[in-house]
This record gives structure tokens, C-alpha cells and sequence, in this order.
């Protein structure tokens, strides 16, 4: 049994200690202190089935008994640095990822996360090429350091820092974009911004065939290829960010990228890598890794041999277990079983995503697809009391990010659907809370006109800092 603090001694030194800007998907927030391959298990043993798979980051299963061990046996024998001195099981998970990707892909840079791995490529473009420009897609995340928080491309993670160089196009996006399904007409937007945003030239492009953060928003067909031939033109490298489709999550392919058609010239990677430990990668072709010739490069740890242990026991897991296959099954099986909900539930606008990988976007009105925003919250509390933990994601907050551990079963996710039944309480409680919120908002404007009409001042100018709280804190509904 736990024996550790309460939670609200947690989150009493969360409070005092830690990043302010911490957010919490429940209203009550959960203390999580075991899991067991799709399960986790709270301070009180109460288990739930985990559909968020740690943010599509253990995609063998939390605690993968075969994976530990490995990661323990390397650590009672040896933990350091990754420079200096030769360590097989750094060479060796590098043979063995290198083997996973198509074409000249064999180069490979340990990062010890998903922001490290892009700003790494994203350098490599600009030192390869020559040139500064960098496009990106609106809607995506790719991280929060200097140059992957400017190609991140939703305001939310953006702080208002120096963006330099960085150029957002047009997101494919087959369900909310102006032109569909059709990859093309977006991939145009790439063009008119190498055309008219830049000086003809750019130093590369960086994409998620499917945006994670962004709530599942696969890009529309043919994009993908219409797009890496307009960079290569311009003199770009094409760089493709693996950090939560990767690993067999999609179960058509081991990589997002493979359904497109298309072969990136770096490939970053990070989350499913490890398995919830801290690890990323850069792969790219030896001719486009040589630039880094030029000086010193190392990361201290990225990479270290406890984590390559834990690496190449992800690999033979994966295999051993068909844990992709098992994603395209069970995956498959799953999104058909939520189409066929969505015609009963009108709340349902979409359901969309490859394998483990998938969204479901909620809306109040189907016909204008407006973001049902806190009928999304509301849901995913009552999924948690039936035992069920989902994510949420999209610009607006309204979708759910359905990854969990790929050793997920028919019967879990049939578990998973039944939670779903929340849906025929939650229009009518989430109205009744609007209706609370609109009584509570009506006496806030009586009291603020009375106010007004008491001082005799501009309503804008004694409110204003009420209203720009949003971004000094931020809320469970926002799109976290
Ligand atoms: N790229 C993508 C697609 C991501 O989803 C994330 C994390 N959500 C990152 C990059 C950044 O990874 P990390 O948090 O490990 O830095």
C-alpha cells in the first residue's frame, strides 16, 4: 500500500515549489503512484484504464517488466556521460534504430527530450542549407525552447520571445481547413510563403503527419509530397517531427511519415522512444550529419547507456510483442466503434487518426463545428469516475487524444466506449452549467454597470486587468 504524502500535502509544495504554471486535467486532480501496463493505480489503489498512455509516451506499457530490467541491470553496472569513453549499448541501440528508417537514415543524435531533438534539426537544417527561413504548420507543437517554441504554432505555448525566422503555413486540416481533404490546395500556402515570405530560399520544413498537442489533425492527402518537393526546390531539407506518432503508435507503419508517401531528410523522435524515460533522437542521412563537423558537438546525456539500454529493450518488446500490429487492430477496431457513436451522438463532429492515434473532436453545432469546450471537461472527469483516463488537445480544447499503451485490447477499449456513455448526461449537465455560469455572469455585468455608473469611469480601463488574467493563469479548459 502507499505509504508516501496526501495528495493535498502534494499539492500544498507544488504550490510553494514548483513551476506556477502547472495544470491539472481534473477537477480533482489524481495522484498516480503505480501503473502496470495500461493500468495506473492511484494513492488509494483505485486502477484505471489508461487511454493517455502517459501523453503517447509508454507505447510498450507503463513499467514493461523486460524493460525495466534492462534499464536496472545497465544502471547497477554502469550510469555516465555519453562522451569520452565508448559504451556499447550506445552503439548498439543506435544499429539498431538506424535499421528502422528508410533510405540513407543511419545518423544518429541522442537528445534527452522532443525539444532538444528539433532544435538539433532544426540547426542542422540551417547549417546544411545555408539558409535561416524555417516553415512550419499552424496548429503544431514542437516544443518550448528558443527555436521550437517559434515553430510551435499555437498561442498557448508561445511566450512572446524573439520568433526568428520561422514562417507558418496553412494547416491541412481535412475536417476544420478551407479546402478539406485536399493536400494540394494547402501545399500551395507553402509555396506562396517560400514566394513571398522569404527571399526564394529556405533552410527547411518541419511537420507531424499527424499533430499530437494540436488533437489529432492528420494531414489532408497529398500535401506531404506536394510540399517536401517545394522545399527541396528552395533549397530546404524536410524534417519530420516523430516525437508522439512514432514507434508503431500509427500500426500502418513504424513512422506517421511512411503513410504520406514521403522520406524525410531528418527524422526527430523523443516520448515512445524510451518508454517514459528521458530520451530523443535526430536521425538523418552521414551527408547532412557532416556539417556538424565543422565544431564540437555532444549532449552529456543524451543517450547515456541506461537509457540505450532502456532504448534497445523498447525495440525487441515492440517486435517480440507485435505491439504495432496490435495498434492497426485494436486501433482500427476502436475508431470504427466511435464512427458508429458519433451517429448517435450529434455532440460527436469527428472522429479521425491512424491506429492508437486518434481524435475526437466535440462540438455543440454540427453544421458551424463550434469546439464544445466544456462539455470536453465535463466528460473526461465523469470518463475518470467511471475508471477511464483520456487526453484532451486541439487549439480549442475540445478534443479527446485517445494513445494509449499499444498493448491496449478490444476489451479495453470497449471498456473505453461504455465510459463514452457519459455522453447522453453531459449535454444536458454541462447546459445546466452554463446556465449556472450565465446567471453568475449576468450579476457580474449588473454589478459592473452600477459600478460604472457609480465612479464614472470607462468600463475597459477599470476591468482590464480581470480580463488579461487568462494570461497570467491559465485553466483547466484551456487547451492544455
Ligand atoms: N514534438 C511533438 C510532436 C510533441 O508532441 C512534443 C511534446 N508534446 C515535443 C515535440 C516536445 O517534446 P518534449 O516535451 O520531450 O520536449
Amino acid at each position: 500500500p502507499y505509504e508516501g504524502p496526501s495528495m493535498a500535502e502534494i499539492l500544498q509544495k507544488r504550490k510553494e515549489f514548483l513551476n506556477p504554471c502547472m495544470f491539472y486535467f481534473y477537477r480533482k486532480p489524481l495522484n498516480i503512484v503505480e501503473g502496470k501496463m495500461q493500468y495506473l493505480f492511484d494513492e488509494n489503489g483505485c486502477r484505471y484504464l489508461d487511454a493517455f498512455g502517459g501523453i503517447a509516451t509508454v507505447n510498450c506499457g507503463h513499467c514493461h517488466p523486460e524493460i525495466v530490467e534492462a534499464i536496472v541491470k545497465q544502471a547497477r553496472l554502469l550510469q555516465h556521460s555519453t562522451i569520452v569513453y565508448l559504451h556499447h549499448a550506445i552503439t548498439e541501440f543506435s544499429e539498431a534504430l538506424a535499421s528502422k528508417l528508410p533510405g540513407d537514415l543511419k545518423v544518429v543524435f541522442f537528445t534527452n527530450s522532443g525539444t532538444e531533438a528539433n532544435e538539433l534539426a532544426m540547426m542542422i537544417a540551417r547549417l546544411y542549407t545555408g539558409h535561416h527561413d524555417i516553415i512550419s504548420v499552424r496548429n503544431s507543437y514542437h516544443g518550448n525552447a528558443s527555436a521550437t517554441m517559434g515553430a510551435t504554432a499555437q498561442s498557448t505555448w508561445k511566450f512572446g520571445t524573439i520568433q526568428s525566422g520561422i514562417h507558418h503555413a496553412m494547416n491541412p486540416d481535412q475536417y476544420r481547413g478551407v479546402f478539406g481533404s485536399d493536400g494540394e490546395k494547402y501545399a500551395k500556402d507553402v509555396q506562396d510563403l517560400i514566394d513571398f515570405g522569404t527571399c526564394g530560399r529556405v533552410a527547411g520544413f518541419i511537420s507531424e503527419a499527424i499533430q499530437g498537442v494540436g488533437g489529432m489533425v492528420e494531414s489532408a492527402p497529398g500535401y506531404l509530397p506536394s510540399v517536401y518537393s517545394s522545399i527541396r526546390k528552395a533549397g530546404g531539407i524536410c524534417i519530420a517531427d516523430e516525437v508522439q506518432a512514432g514507434f508503431a503508435r500509427t500500426g500502418s507503419h513504424f513512422w506517421s511519415f511512411e503513410d504520406h508517401g514521403v522520406v524525410p531528410d531528418i527524422v526527430t523522435m523523443a516520448k515512445g522512444i524510451g518508454n517514459g524515460i528521458p530520451l530523443g533522437a535526430v536521425v538523418t542521412t552521414a551527408e547532412i550529419a557532416q556539417v556538424l563537423n565543422q565544431r564540437c558537438y555532444f549532449n552529456t546525456f543524451g543517450g547515456n547507456p541506461m537509457c540505450t539500454a532502456g532504448g534497445l529493450a523498447v525495440l525487441r518488446v515492440l517486435e517480440k510483442e507485435k505491439l504495432q500490429e496490435n495498434a492497426f487492430v485494436v486501433g482500427s477496431y476502436l475508431k470504427d466503434r466511435l464512427k458508429a457513436l458519433q451517429e448517435k451522438h450529434e455532440i460527436i463532429g469527428d472522429v479521425r487518426g491512424r491506429g492508437l492515434m486518434l481524435g475526437v473532436d466535440l462540438v455543440t453545432d454540427r453544421q458551424l463545428k463550434t469546439p464544445a469546450k466544456s462539455e470536453t471537461l465535463h466528460l473526461m472527469d465523469k470518463m475518470k469516475d467511471m475508471g477511464v483516463l483520456i487526453g484532451k488537445g486541439g487549439f480549442h480544447a475540445n478534443v479527446f487524444r485517445i494513445t494509449p499503451p499499444l498493448c491496449f485490447t478490444k476489451v479495453d477499449s470497449d471498456l473505453s466506449l461504455y465510459s463514452f456513455q457519459a455522453l447522453d448526461r453531459v449535454t444536458a449537465e454541462a447546459w445546466s452549467e452554463r446556465i449556472r455560469l450565465s446567471s453568475a455572469l449576468s450579476i457580474i455585468s449588473m454589478l459592473r454597470n452600477l459600478w460604472k455608473h457609480l465612479r464614472n469611469v470607462p468600463t475597459q480601463k477599470r476591468f482590464g486587468n480581470v480580463c488579461n488574467q487568462k494570461f497570467s493563469s491559465l485553466s483547466r479548459d484551456d487547451n492544455l
